[in-house]
């Protein structure tokens, strides 16, 4: 559908920005005399008749237009926001048949693989894991598979796959390969750009970037797909919040600036913490320790801002580490300006791994005064 206001992209000198940085900050606004420079949020079910927008859950809102007109610059395509990640996520699922196959990485965001398994247990789909680095199972995966569903790098092991290999396979012409690109954001991967059929991103983590809202965006190229998504949205009701959308969009604007300081930091704590006597095994694709390491540095713009970790001795011991940070947080989630840690193997459906592994996120504060912190937290008595 076509957007509705004289104010979208294709009436704007936003053809010449080419830059992420930039559209970061340009795109998504009304430049018509008089407008207030930023989208204000626009708590409307609906509207007055007479021009294509009605009712905003089947037409949208400008706040919603102005995050996908970001998202979809930076990605390449067009984006469909969604009320939160996994919203956008049972979009995607919602386009298979019923018979269909779907195969998924072995390590995987646990919100998916539980979308996934309920889909099987109900007979709605098969389901097959393959590893993130098996690049040959997954080539072999796409001769049949109805929904190839990549994560890259992946939750909580950031193991990358070769995502551009993988794209380049014969899949059915039906067939969709999606990537989950939470991790390594539009600035780090454009998915579309390796040969995806959807890119997906919960925007509760990066594009927002401050841990106060949850969203979701898909992003695509084909026109009947971008239908098929917003036709999901409108009947399942997966609108996003007037609120969270206004905040995403300015989560954006900052998010160039946020990603790059936290992935600086990242790189410097992950060397330390691979120094570190308590440390046994750091997981962090910047790393040329990294088994995907060579992978990752020939796909990806930035190694990210996620680093796996496990501590020497039992869960206990990993445990012993989150009760005693202090600026960093003890909390779930991931890509907020505030660094947060937790131990992953504690959460249900998680026990697959190693019981002392820590996912961190690093945030933007101080890189000194973070490894200040992990250091004291890792003391031995
Ligand atoms: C958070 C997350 C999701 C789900 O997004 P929500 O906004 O929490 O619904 C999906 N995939 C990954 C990799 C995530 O980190």
């Amino acid at each position: 559908m076509k957007n509705k206001d004289a104010s979208t992209s294709t009436d704007l000198p936003l053809a010449k920005i080419s830059s992420a940085e930039s559209l970061l900050v340009a795109a998504g606004r009304d430049r018509r005399p008089g407008a207030p420079l930023n989208r204000p949020p626009v708590p409307a079910s609906n509207f007055i008749l007479g021009t294509e927008r009605a009712y905003s859950r089947d037409d949208g809102t400008p706040t919603w237009e102005a995050l996908e007109e970001i998202v979809g610059l930076l990605e390449g395509g067009h984006t469909v926001a969604f009320s939160s990640g996994m919203a956008g996520v049972a979009a995607v699922f919602d386009q298979l048949r019923v018979g269909a196959q779907v195969v998924l990485p072995d390590d995987c965001y646990q919100g998916v693989v539980g979308l996934a398994e309920l889909g099987n247990q109900k007979g709605l789909w098969s389901l097959r894991r393959l590893a993130v680095d098996d690049t040959a199972g997954w080539v072999r995966a796409c001769t049949d598979a109805d929904l190839i569903w990549l994560e890259s790098p992946s939750n909580p092991l950031l193991t990358v796959a070769d995502v551009r290999t993988i794209c380049s396979a014969t899949r059915k012409p039906s067939a969709l390969l999606a990537i989950d690109n939470t991790f390594a954001t539009s600035l780090n991967q454009r998915p579309l750009d390796l040969g995806a059929d959807v890119s997906f991103q919960s925007a509760t983590k990066f594009i927002g970037g401050h841990s106060d809202l949850l969203a979701g965006v898909v992003t695509v190229r084909r026109d009947d797909l971008r239908a098929a998504l917003r036709r999901s949205r409108e009947l399942n009701g997966a609108t996003p919040g007037a609120l969270e959308s206004f905040l995403a969009v300015r989560g954006a604007r900052t998010m160039a600036l946020r990603l790059e300081r936290a992935q600086a930091n990242a790189m410097i704590l992950a060397e330390r913490l691979h120094a570190h006597p308590r440390v046994a095994l750091v997981r962090y694709p910047g790393l040329s320790s990294h088994p995907t390491h060579s992978v990752a540095r020939d796909q990806l713009k930035g190694f990210g801002t996620i680093i796996s970790f496990d501590v020497r001795g039992e869960a206990a011991a990993a445990d012993k580490v989150c009760s005693r940070v202090s600026l960093i947080h003890h909390a779930t989630s991931l890509g907020a300006v505030e660094s947060t840690i937790e131990r992953r193997a504690g959460i249900p459906g998680q026990e697959h791994l190693p019981p002392s592994l820590l996912r961190l996120s690093v945030g933007i504060e101080n890189v000194e005064e973070l490894w200040e912190d992990l250091a004291a937290a890792l003391r031995d008595e």
